[in-house]
């Protein structure tokens, strides 16, 4: 809000805030957060994660990676492997990469500007504005699904609505002053009371002005768009040599789960090479934010072309442990018998 007053919702909202709020390690009272990098590493953790499976993820983090240049100065794989478990390890490796940037580029520290945020990897306009309105105390607008909810509902939106709709009407609300305050009141406020079903409307402090309970229609609200997802049929190639070790290589490219150790697969159940494979029994399913997959096995009768062992290693089943897997591929060798 461009005005130095402040709204009544806004001014409700903060109130309750002070003696409602949530209790998190990443958060503080009263302005501020003294340490970007915790609210960085809380904002990329929390993304499609809920709080409670974040929790301990935070808390090792922090232990291992105290400071932006230990995690700078750590290898890929100890810090996948702390990831291990929170899926979509693109997050991971670009953190990685941003601490890089920072230290060599930034002397270590981060912008407070959302134009510069902007410009590091893995930032975009939803951490930008975090890390602006939770470290800076910056009148940013942080909207996720928490804040879509709360904000619909108040207004009494019944139409479809996402990020970019609510943003504006969210940003409204949005005080020039006690900003860090307005967006963790914000989404304290849709995870503890204005719940996505059931929510508590008496202890709400918009219960006087919200549309959605004049109206009576708050489990209505919002109206989201739905996502179909796709499915896909796909097959995981067992390689193993004369000892029985199993031939892993790092996933190339950018895409998902790039960076993590895995056995060969792929989405469509093309083998990596020609060679005599042999369908085994037994399937894995997981399922990934735009679609879900069934992988079967293909083992490895023939011999494996040199070309392609040089892209990877055969790893005795002791070793396995020191590789930083995702959760499918973990799946993938606990059907294969191995402990992970
Ligand atoms: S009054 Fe109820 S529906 Fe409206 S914002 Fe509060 S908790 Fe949500």
């Amino acid at each position: 809000m461009s005005s130095g007053t402040m709204r009544e919702e806004t001014r409700l909202l903060l109130e309750w805030y002070a003696g409602n709020g949530r209790q998190l390690p990443w958060r503080v009272r009263g302005g501020a957060h003294p340490d970007p990098y915790a609210v960085w590493v809380s904002e990329i953790m929390l993304q499609q994660t809920t709080v409670q499976t974040v929790l301990p993820y935070f808390a090792r983090w922090m232990t291992a990676f105290p400071t932006l240049e230990a995690l700078a100065r750590a290898s890929l794989d100890d810090v996948l492997k702390l990831w291990q478990g929170l899926g979509y390890y693109a997050r991971a490796k670009k953190m990685h990469e941003c601490a890089q940037v920072l230290l060599r580029d930034f002397a270590g520290r981060f912008p407070d500007d959302r134009a510069e945020l902007l410009k590091l990897p893995g930032i975009g306009p939803y951490t930008a504005a975090s890390i602006c309105a939770f470290a800076f105390d910056k009148p940013e607008t942080v909207v996720d699904g928490n804040v879509i909810r709360v904000v619909a509902r108040l207004r009494g939106i019944e139409t479809e609505v996402d990020r970019g709709s609510i943003t504006p009407l969210a940003a409204e609300l949005t005080p020039e002053k006690s900003a860090a305050d307005y967006a963790s009141a914000v989404m304290d406020l849709g995870a503890t009371v204005c719940r996505p079903v059931a929510p508590s409307c008496l202890l709400c402090p918009w219960r006087e002005l919200c549309i959605a309970r004049k109206k009576g229609i708050q489990e209505k609200i919002p109206v989201l768009k739905k996502l179909e997802k796709k499915h896909k049929d796909g097959a995981v190639f067992v390689i193993t040599d004369e000892s029985g070790a199993l031939f892993l290589r790092r996933r190339p490219g950018k895409g998902l789960l790039s960076g993590l150790w895995e056995l060969p697969w792929s989405e469509e159940g093309t083998p990596p090479f020609p060679g005599e494979w042999r369908e085994e029994p037994g399937e894995v399913r997981h399922v990934f934010t735009h679609f879900s997959l069934t992988l079967r096995f293909r083992r490895l009768l023939s011999p494996v072309p040199a070309e392609f062992a040089s892209q990877g290693r055969f790893v005795p089943d002791a070793e396995l442990g020191e590789y930083p897997f995702s959760t499918l591929m973990r799946k993938v060798l606990r059907q294969l018998g191995r402990q992970v």
